[in-house]
């Protein structure tokens, strides 16, 4: 055909007919789409990340990713057609993993009252639609993204937080469960011992509580040791007498601790301290007498030696006999002071009876310790999974940094909170690699994303809607179907199931309803 003897009606028809012949290529191949089983999406969600902070970190494998891959640091958390949602979790990676906005997925809040999942599901469900041979993976910590948000998903675990060893161990019977009326004025013996995770009380030689699961491993804090009260003098003083006063490195045995109630000194083996108070002052009682209101010289005063301070690591007994009146709260010995390990025996308020253990750090602010450790183990898992199972789609969420915004800060110039984000970054590397290991890598194509729900103001990121800080968020996409560079059309938290699903399945069906578009992908960019 020669264009120069066409009159123009007749090109346009003939341009009609190429575009139309080529529409219908288009839907044959939609139809009949090219085989996408070498397809994988990792996604990598790191809580609560300001974009400023992620610059700042020595983070060598964010920055690789960054310089390889599409990245932008000024997405935004909330788009512009909807913004009743509160800027918190909830809604965040419902956004995130629906790929729409909270009028359609119904999540407002961490209520997650009103979802609608059903309708805009959880982008794995939507793979799972149109490739049903493909292997989903959630591994998530914070659990309503498990509860909740997840519908189906091959392989799914979510990980608790692990146990504090900074946990007090309190063990306190209450006495109407004791038979023995404890402030009667006669002589009584008060035992407590620990053996491996568990504690036990003994009045007059017979067990009268348990607590199992406690994890003492701690040290004894402060220079002094108290008999008759703890480091406090006042109300909580011991009124009364005291005798045989007795602190062990190990659990005595039944039959020793019968022994011991009964006024006998078991085999001394292990025996850290004992006061016997045979030289009180008052030589003719031979007991510890504490007769006055708890004033500042009340008890006796004795220096914390060294096997004293390690007695919680393993196991102890500790042990008085005493004779009291008084109904309220005794301390027989102890060191408590509210912030420092303390190892207390108490005769408590209602004729209840009490071993007390305190961790040097109750406020527990190794939580945040934990929060990495946490991630490592998710990291672990991920790593496993990627060497010894074939995932197409794979969630992996770490948390440390949300948790240490909330606990310190959320900010560049908070330490606390770069580490965080450096210690993901480590983690991130050892799934790269795995991914990089995998057998049949050359073949795969895989995309990695990595993101975040929100960034943060202080230790907050509740009704951020006027706030950048809270709202602008960072994104990266890093593979083969990348075009690398900054990622230049506003990026979104929806956009990342629709790029992760225009990698898997080669589109974004309209009828899905998707606020997100595919974002720092070659045929997008
Ligand atoms: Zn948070």
């Amino acid at each position: 055909m020669k264009v120069n003897v066409m009159n123009r009606s007749k090109f346009c028809a003939g341009l009609l007919c190429c575009l139309l012949a080529s529409l219908f290529l288009q839907t044959v191949q939609a139809k009949e789409p090219a085989d996408q089983s070498n397809r994988h999406v990792l996604i990598i969600g790191m809580d609560g990340t300001r974009p400023d902070a992620l610059l700042k970190a020595k983070t060598p494998t964010f920055d690789r990713l960054i310089k390889e891959g599409a990245f932008t640091d000024d997405a935004n958390i909330l788009g512009t057609r909807y913004q009743k949602n509160d800027t918190i979790s909830g809604p965040g990676w419902s956004s995130i993993l629906t790929g729409v906005w909270a009028d359609k997925h119904g999540v407002h809040d961490n209520s997650f009252k009103g979802k609608n999942y059903e309708l805009f599901p959880h982008f794995f469900k939507r793979l799972k639609r149109q490739r049903p041979d493909a292997k989903t993976v959630s591994l998530v910590s914070w659990d309503p993204i498990h509860e909740h948000i997840l519908s189906e998903a091959d392989i799914a675990q979510v990980f608790p937080l692990p146990r504090s060893k900074q946990q007090i161990a309190d063990l306190r019977v209450s006495g109407d469960k004791l038979n023995i009326d404890t402030r009667d004025g006669k002589w009584h013996h008060l035992l407590a011992t620990r053996q491996k995770d568990t504690l036990k009380l003994y009045l007059d030689g017979k067990e009268i509580g348990s607590l199992s699961g406690v994890d003492l491993d701690y040290t004894l804090g402060g220079d002094f040791y108290f008999l008759g009260r703890d480091s406090r003098t006042g109300p909580t003083c011991f009124h009364g007498q005291l005798d045989d006063i007795r602190l062990w490195n190990r659990s005595l045995t039944d039959k020793q601790i019968a022994q011991a109630a009964s006024g006998a000194t078991p085999d001394r083996q292990g025996l850290v301290a004992e006061y016997r108070f045979e030289d009180a002052a008052d030589s003719g009682s031979q007991v510890l007498d504490l007769p006055h209101n708890g004033g500042k010289n009340h008890g006796l005063q004795v220096p914390l030696t060294e096997s004293l301070k390690q007695l919680p690591h393993a196991d102890f007994t500790i042990e008085a006999r005493f004779r009291t009146t008084d109904k309220g709260r005794n301390i027989l010995f102890g060191n408590y002071n509210g912030k420092a390990g303390a190892l207390n025996l108490e005769l408590h308020e209602k004729n209840s009876v009490r071993i007390y253990v305190q961790p040097p750090d109750p406020r527990n602010t190794d939580a945040l310790a934990r929060e990495g450790e946490r991630d490592k183990t998710i990291a672990e898992t991920a790593v496993r999974i990627l060497r010894e199972e074939d995932p197409n789609a794979m969630f992996v969420y770490f948390h440390q940094t949300d948790a240490t915004g909330h606990a310190i800060g959320f900010s560049p110039e908070v330490p606390e909170y770069i580490t965080a984000i450096e210690n993901i970054d480590s983690r991130v590397n050892s799934l790269l690699q795995a991914v990089q290991s995998r057998p049949n890598f050359k073949n795969e194509d895989w995309l990695t994303i990595v993101c975040t729900d929100h960034g943060g103001l202080k230790r907050s990121h509740s009704d951020g809607l006027n706030v950048p800080e809270i709202r602008r968020v960072f994104l990266i996409a890093h593979g083969p179907s990348v075009a690398p560079g900054k990622i230049s059309q506003q990026a979104y938290l929806v956009d990342v199931t629709a790029t992760a699903l225009q990698h898997l399945l080669g589109e974004v069906d309209p009828k899905w309803q998707l606020d997100g578009k595919p974002v720092g992908l070659k045929a997008t960019k």
